[in-house]
């Protein structure tokens, strides 16, 4: 089950909730307005605060046709 990261627009109060799929938006605990679903992560095994998700970052990629080692200007 995804969970799916809340920021209230109404008092900037930011909460996680595990949800099905097919859920659409969280009151805030807060002050009970309707928030506004921030970004889905997976849930992870034992919580672990406010990290994220580890994106890896894409290799830089060579340029071109050659990598600029032609000197062919692409
Ligand atoms: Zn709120």
């Amino acid at each position: 089950m995804p969970l799916y990261e809340y920021l209230c627009p109404t008092c900037d109060h930011k909460f996680d909730k595990l949800q099905p799929m097919s859920s659409q938006g969280a009151d805030c605990p807060n002050c009970e307005q309707p928030a506004k679903r921030a970004i889905s992560v997976f849930a992870r095994v034992g919580k672990g605060g406010e990290e994220h998700p580890g994106f890896s970052p894409l290799p830089p990629l060579s340029g071109g046709c050659c990598g600029g080692g032609c000197g062919c200007g692409h």
